[in-house]
């Protein structure tokens, strides 16, 4: 099945067009047109949102756990046409696309299984207690409730599992918010097919059509609009640092500040450890160089940083990063932009004093091959810019003098998605070290493995202290996800015959 996209928004249950139109910018395959949308679009999908939210969150958990599962049957039907079109906009290879789908329809699926165990909703109860002396106790019931319309922004490198049905959507439609999303302009194509399964399944439950909207668009506007919309409550973004912080900037500045859920950027440092880095060194070398470049290097959880102990083991570590860097070709990026922005970084690394660069690989347009790049635990403790983010297949080795050098750079540490130890039996004094270290600087800590595939299930968090999230007591991959779109409520004396439905 070929699709062919007719470039228009879905706003509550409509196709809309605008009287502008923008270009994808596909890497394979003719560009396509696409509306524009204007705030007057999005004012119409957030009214259209409100309202909706008077039915859908009051649903009960067996219609919501319905409607997700409808949604991840109707993508599935759409499976090859999704893959199609995913592939050409993105460049991604097909079985990349193939599996994120399943990831996708994976965590729809899931999020359907847990709202209908309900203990996401943390029911307590403190009875009353009449006869108490000095004074008695009311009957207090606490439930976790929907918060009302949400926003949802997609990233570029995930155009189906962090994108219009991806895990901010399904988190919120589980909760029972109603979502408008600001559409991608690097997959606008992925982004129409999967609304047109999410309209399906909307209509063949009977849920109301105001329940989601898409929005397309490639500038500011649309996006600045939303988040400042006032029936607008809480935002799941995922993408750049830059564009993440005016976002959230935006969102504080509201007369009605909300919570701006932004899932950012990360360098992901790994420390080996000496014993680890003597046994094995050449062994976690190969690892890395397959973590850092699947995908073009294009991963929030990319380990961009491995941090060692300078020495001969170092050395043999580096010559075999080298060896394992070397023969892995030029891969196509999502999109120009981010094309150059790659070696904008490459190009800021290079002229950073006492940094080197180990591998030189030469790529242009939308291409990138792999950069490598050493420095030392000195010059890194002294230059900030070193820890920034470059989205890309990008490495850099940083040797430090000894161990207390090493703990200096985990202290150093910036907010992280991830760190990672790589550490043997002989390494756990120094691992007991770095521990409550790296616990106050990542959402998640890992030994002994790579943090690129990012499992979605209950025990995951996907999220860490700023910049790796703006709200650090959220994650947006797994099923806690979900109370990123719920308020408590406490009900006291409440008669039974008032009471939402989750907490009789
Ligand atoms: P992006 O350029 O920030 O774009 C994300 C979305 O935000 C787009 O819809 C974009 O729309 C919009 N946007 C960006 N800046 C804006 C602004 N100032 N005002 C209004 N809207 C704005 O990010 P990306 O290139 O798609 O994604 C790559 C980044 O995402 C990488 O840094 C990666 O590490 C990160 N990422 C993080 C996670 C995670 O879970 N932590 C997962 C995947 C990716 P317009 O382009 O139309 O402005």
């Amino acid at each position: 099945m070929t699709f062919q996209a007719h470039g228009k928004h879905l706003i509550a249950g409509d196709w809309v067009a605008s009287a502008t139109t923008f270009n994808s910018e596909p890497a394979h395959g003719p560009a396509q047109s696409f509306s524009l949308g204007t705030p007057g679009d999005v004012d119409r999908a957030c009214n259209a949102a409100e309202e909706a939210f008077w039915s859908y969150g009051y649903s009960t958990r067996a219609e919501r756990a319905a409607l997700l599962n409808a949604i991840a049957d109707e993508i599935e039907a759409r499976g090859d046409a999704i893959t199609e079109i995913g592939t050409q906009e993105t460049g991604l290879p097909e079985a990349r696309l193939q599996g994120e789908r399943g990831r996708t329809t994976g965590q729809l699926r899931l999020f359907a299984a847990h709202i209908l165990n309900g203990d996401y909703l943390d029911r307590r109860h403190d009875a009353a207690q009449p006869d108490r002396a000095p004074l008695p106790r009311p009957d207090l019931k606490l439930v976790q409730r929907p918060i009302g319309p949400v926003a949802v922004f997609g990233a570029s490198n995930f155009p189906l599992a962090f994108s219009t049905a991806g895990g901010d959507t399904a988190a919120a439609l589980a909760a029972g918010c109603p979502v408008v999303v600001k559409g991608h302009p690097a997959h606008p194509g992925t982004g129409e097919i999967i609304a047109e399964a999410i309209r399906a399944a909307i209509a063949s439950c009977g849920v109301a059509p105001g329940v989601f909207s898409l929005i397309q668009s490639n500038t500011r506007d649309v996006g600045e609009a939303l988040v400042q919309h006032p029936l607008i409550n809480a935002v799941g973004f995922t993408g750049s640092l830059g564009g993440g912080r005016a976002l959230f900037d935006l969102c504080a500045a509201r007369p009605v500040p909300i919570p701006f859920f932004g899932e950012l950027g990360s360098v992901n440092p790994m420390f080996l450890l000496p014993t680890a880095l003597q046994a094995r060194g050449g062994d976690i070398a190969t690892g890395w160089a397959g973590s850092l470049t699947m995908g073009a290097g294009q991963f929030c959880t990319n380990p961009g940083i491995a941090i060692v102990i300078d020495g001969a083991d170092a050395d043999a570590f580096t010559r075999a990063a080298i060896n394992a860097l070397e023969p892995v070709g030029a891969q196509t990026m999502l999109t120009d932009g981010i094309a150059s922005a790659y070696r904008a970084g490459r190009d800021r690394l290079a002229a950073s004093a006492g940094v080197q660069e180990l591998l030189t690989s030469s790529c242009d347009q939308r291409n990138a091959t792999p950069y490598l790049f050493a420095t030392t635990g000195a010059e890194w403790l002294a230059n900030h810019a070193l820890g920034e983010e470059v989205f890309g297949p990008l490495g850099l080795i940083v040797r430090v003098a000894d161990e207390a050098e090493m703990l200096k750079v985990a202290q150093s540490l910036e907010g992280q998605l991830t760190c990672t130890l790589h550490m043997d039996s002989g390494d756990t004094s120094l691992g007991q070290k770095l521990m409550p270290v790296l616990e106050r600087k990542a959402g998640r800590v890992m030994a002994n493995g790579f943090p690129t595939g990012v499992e979605v299930c209950e025990a995951m968090v996907h999220g860490g202290p700023y910049p790796a999230s703006t709200n650090f007591g959220a994650t947006s991959v797994g099923t806690f996800a979900i109370r990123r779109f719920l308020r408590p409520v406490c009900y006291q004396n409440i008669p039974d015959s008032l009471l939402p439905g989750d907490l009789d």
